[in-house]
């Protein structure tokens, strides 16, 4: 009886949400109170895919989704974002009927890395991927191994693992687990030829704390390695990205499937394989899955395409708190062959929590941005002087970088400095608000 008022409740207030927007964790949140197993309760079907990790899980959760649909299994996934132990409820419960029964062939839920063993207590996902281990989020995450630690305490001998053979810290997961597969990007013309200059989590085995040889770096930790003291590596993997061709915009699995992508960003490469072994393992066939990811049109809008002042401009949404996401943004702006100005805005830090914690920017590698093509870089928001504190110690002219703390005042102070293409840098807590006032 309680599991059928929870879902009744779930299901309504879920449905009241689709009309007038928003409601994607209190209608599960209502539901846990009514029936706190409901979870267990629940008859739910075979292909569960848990899709966990520092970066890469939001876009990578909505490729696996799209691929399975675009093949013919009926699916569903957290696309709202909503991947702690709420929102994941109303996801199943909104697809059940009243008595209990998961509807739709397949459910790939994204979960937050902590809220895992939460979600995972009341049911086993067959197949359980982790895309990497990174600086994320200091005041809730502490540090990468601490997450690994988390995680490992809700994955079942049930689960099969699919694994990311390139980040040290997430491949050991297979020392301690079994049953696992590797995905690896082979070294392309997309490797990054220098390693991160801000700081080295790829220098020590997380298994043994021993050093870490490496033979190549695709970016931050992630890369071709070998422990030198035990059996930590990425040598073993079953699928591969075996060339990327810049040119045709083409990459290869296997040396056999290709995928045609507008985005050769690395860590888009990676998303793209993830979702290739994850598709691959829930049995559908490797042709039609390369066919499904080719030319992928992305729903989760990490790159927002807007005009400023008569002009095409991108925001690339920069996770805060998460060196790596601004290091991505930021090679995404050196790819350009034009002129650029860049405007990066840190105004609130969090939209779930308080916190005027900034040492994270000292971690992103802003000293790349100097460069003759960058002409000016602007900085906004409420910590703009804290950017401007690291800025001070790049090597970046003085007379390209800008300060405006003020938000209203972001649009003139552009307008005033910008010379080439735009590019804005934030994250999804100011992206709204910054586009707002630029094109107001
Ligand atoms: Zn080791």
């Amino acid at each position: 009886m309680r599991m059928f008022i929870a879902i009744l409740i779930c299901r309504v207030l879920h449905f009241c949400g689709s009309i007038v927007g928003g409601f994607s964790s209190l209608p599960g949140k209502l539901a846990l109170k009514i029936c706190p197993d409901v979870l267990k309760k629940v008859k739910l079907c075979e292909n569960i895919i848990a899709v966990t990790g520092s970066n890469g899980k939001t876009s990578t959760t909505e490729l696996i989704a799209t691929t399975l649909k675009k093949s013919g299994v009926d699916t569903v996934y957290n696309k709202e974002g909503s991947n702690q132990i709420e929102g994941v409820t109303t996801l199943i419960l909104s697809n059940c009927d009243f008595k209990g029964n998961f509807k739709p062939q397949a459910l790939v839920i994204e979960s937050d890395e902590r809220y895992a063993r939460l979600t995972f207590q009341y049911f086993t996902p067959k197949y359980f991927l982790i895309t990497n281990l990174l600086r994320d989020q200091l005041t809730r995450n502490r540090h990468p191994e601490w997450i690994f630690d988390i995680i490992a305490q809700c994955i079942s001998p049930n689960s099969k693992l699919i694994l990311n053979a390139d980040d040290p810290i997430v491949a050991s997961f297979g020392i301690k687990f079994e049953n696992a597969i590797y995905y690896t990007v082979n070294k392309t013309a997309i490797s990054s030829p220098k390693t991160m200059l801000s700081y080295n989590d790829g220098a020590f085995c997380p298994n043994c704390k021993m050093p870490l040889q490496y033979e190549y770096k695709n970016y931050g930790s992630l890369g071709r390695f070998k422990c030198t003291n035990c059996s930590n590596g990425s040598a073993n993997s079953q699928f591969a990205i075996t060339n990327v061709d810049t040119k045709t915009k083409t990459i290869e699995i296997n040396s056999k499937f290709q995928i045609q992508t507008d985005n050769l960003d690395i860590h888009n490469m990676y998303n793209l394989l993830a979702a290739f072994v994850t598709c691959s393992c829930c049995g559908v066939k490797q042709s039609k899955v390369a066919q499904a990811l080719s030319n992928h049109k992305s729903q989760t809008g990490r790159i927002l395409n807007f005009v400023f002042d008569g002009s095409a401009a991108e925001l690339l949404i920069s996770k805060h708190e998460n060196s790596m996401s601004y290091n991505c943004s930021i090679a995404h702006v050196l790819n350009q062959n034009e002129a650029v100005s860049v405007l990066i805005v840190v105004d609130r830090i969090s939209r779930k929590y308080f916190t005027s914690e900034t040492s994270w920017l000292w971690d992103i590698d802003f000293e790349e941005l100097n460069t003759d093509r960058v002409k000016s870089i602007i900085l906004g928001g409420k910590y703009c002087y804290d950017l401007l504190v690291r800025f001070n110690s790049t090597e970046i002219p003085k007379e390209k970088i800008f300060c405006e703390p003020n938000f209203q005042l972001l649009k003139s102070a552009v307008k005033t400095h910008k010379q080439g293409k735009l590019f804005v840098l934030t994250c999804l807590a100011d992206q709204e608000r910054v586009v707002k006032e630029l094109t107001n």
